[in-house]
């Protein structure tokens, strides 16, 4: 299967290995689409993992398997990644929107995410919302708001 993360790659070649713990994320960005990666494979452990220490303590695990589990996810936009900043008080972001259903409500929410290097691994600390969610009841006749070119009945809205 190709990479939910919308790269394009495989996703064994992709956000997989980092998912299984075989690799570590090299840019905030790479970890930013493993853990979009994971939100549409439903690891919540992954998800709980790749919290920042300082955010771990706010997470629920459960919640966040719920959550993946009742939505479905459609793709990834990634907006703006920065440079890693040069000076140590300055975070990397990456600007991105998700696309994702709830039922047949379909939703984007743009966020721009912190990312904090801990024990050399990237984490990803807290984000900004800037948009949430153009919710939008998707008809069964309309095309699948996924950009398969289907019908929405005949796709995720099955
Ligand atoms: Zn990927
Ligand atoms: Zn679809």
């Amino acid at each position: 299967m190709l990479c939910p993360c919308g790269s394009e790659l495989e996703y064994a070649l992709c956000c997989q290995p980092l998912i299984n713990g075989q690799k570590t994320a090299n840019s905030p960005e790479q970890l930013m689409r493993s853990r979009y990666s994971a939100y549409a494979t439903a690891d919540a452990d992954y998800l709980y993992r790749t919290y920042a220490k300082a955010s771990q303590a706010q997470q629920n695990l459960e919640e966040i398997a719920q959550w993946a589990a009742m939505t479905k996810w459609l793709f990834l936009e990634i907006h703006h990644s920065s440079a890693i900043p040069q000076n140590a008080d300055e975070l990397p972001v990456v600007k991105f929107s998700a696309h994702y259903l709830l039922g047949n409500k379909y939703h984007k929410m743009t966020e721009t995410s912190r990312f904090v290097l801990e024990s050399g691994q990237w984490r990803y600390l807290d984000g900004d919302v800037s948009e949430f969610d153009e919710v939008r009841e998707i008809k069964r006749n309309e095309p699948c708001p996924c950009r398969s070119k289907k019908k929405f009945k005949q796709c995720c809205g099955r």
